[in-house]
């Protein structure tokens, strides 16, 4: 088993579906054409793109006409974010959460440079938003709202649809980052009110370099990306038509699979989670159990460094995350454990597995009983323990 890859990684990227490669594999060889020349060859790829539309839009619950491909989640969220503050310039005010993904929580940053007043929703130790928080954040000045569906982090899934209902109530437009729900939980916005969402192709088996956004019919938006009619004139350049047909084919096949995704990798990380918190003593489950996508697991362990465990078990190729700020090259706990005020003992000490509908039975028993022997080790060396 050592010299295979487990992975348990699966909120950073996944793997490309054997489908969705199959998919796209035309448009990357002998299917070139432009979507917007005139002649028959070039028609393919023009259907393509359509077809891509559609099957996005399914999973969603959304009009063709209202979904945009983009190159990536980051960029689905600042188009968003930026059009509808653009599209409304006499509002200076964003209420977001301090539980962002980057991709947000530093546009918001920078906005507040630029002389924007941010509103900055914290949680409690579960993770959970405060709705009345919220609600009384709200005034005639705000522009937007903009609040992740679930957290990357943790996996907690954020009330989309109440938080929708007030802004809806007061007429402001609300954004979602659902780059992690999209393809694990069922997403239905002809129901929820949403005005803009945003999702990434290589977080649900499609690959890097595509992602889409959902902007409802009729709410504010003005272009960044000026050119070309293409998406409508909403993003200008010419269409990526192999990565747009892979996340046609990823949006279809997750919508084919998810119903496995919330009975058998749910079954499987809760198996995981039971029998980590049985076999190993001092550590917590971060994030809200009731609450939570099906695939994530957040888990503190007391005394020890989540950098340490990652680096034993990448050693016997278990692929997961940690929860600290290492892009940074910091060992800071990510501002999502502090944001939840984890103990500083068992903040530095946390890891994040994620699931997919690739992981099996036989990778979770591996890796709970690694992790074990790991933690065992790293506890008899760590300084931090009393
Ligand atoms: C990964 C991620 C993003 C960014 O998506 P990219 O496609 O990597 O730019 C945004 N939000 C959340 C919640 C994510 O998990």
């Amino acid at each position: 088993m050592n010299n295979r890859i487990i992975y348990f990684d699966n909120n950073a990227t996944t793997g490309t579906a054997p489908e969705v490669l199959e998919a796209m594999l035309p448009f990357l060889k002998d299917q070139y054409g432009n979507p917007s020349s005139m002649y028959a060859f070039a028609g393919v790829s023009q259907k393509a793109v359509n077809k891509a539309r559609t099957q996005t839009a399914a999973l969603l619950g959304a009009r063709a006409e209202e979904i945009t491909f983009t190159s990536c989640g980051t960029e689905s969220d600042a188009t968003a974010i930026m059009a509808a503050l653009r599209a409304q310039p006499d509002k200076k005010h964003v209420v977001t959460s301090r539980v962002e993904h980057p991709a947000v929580l530093t546009l918001g940053q920078h906005l507040e440079k630029e002389g924007w007043s941010v509103t900055w929703l914290g949680v409690d130790d579960k993770g959970r938003l405060s709705l009345d928080e919220l609600a009384g954040a709200l005034s005639k000045d705000t522009a937007l709202v903009s609040v992740m569906f679930a957290n990357n982090e943790t996996g907690n899934i954020y009330p989309v649809a109440e938080i929708g209902a007030l802004c809806r109530d007061r007429g402001i437009p609300f954004h979602v980052d659902a780059v992690q729900a999209v393809g694990k939980i069922p997403i239905d916005l002809s129901s929820l009110p949403v005005d803009y969402l945003a999702l990434s192709g290589h977080k649900l088996h499609a690959p890097k370099g595509v992602g889409a956004l959902y902007v409802r019919r009729g709410a504010p938006f003005r272009p960044f990306l000026r050119g070309g009619h293409q998406e409508r004139g909403r993003r200008a350049g010419t269409e990526a038509v192999p990565n747009i047909v892979a996340l046609g084919a990823a949006c279809e096949l997750a919508a084919a699979r998810i119903g496995e995704e919330n009975t058998r990798v749910r079954a499987l990380r809760d198996t995981l989670q039971q029998r980590l918190t049985t076999d190993i003593p001092d550590c917590i489950v971060n994030g809200d159990p009731d609450n939570r996508l099906p695939n994530t697991l957040n888990i503190s362990f007391k005394y020890v460094e989540g950098e340490a465990i990652l680096l034993h078990l990448d050693r016997y190729g278990i692929c997961a995350g940690s929860g600290s700020a290492c892009t940074s090259g910091s060992l800071e706990p990510s501002h999502v454990l502090r944001a939840m005020g984890v103990p500083f003992t068992y903040a530095h000490g946390s890891l994040r597995l994620s699931l997919s509908r690739y992981n099996t039975r036989e990778e979770v028993d591996y890796a709970t009983e690694k992790l074990s022997q790991i933690i065992d080790r790293l506890r008899e060396i760590s300084p931090f323990k009393e």
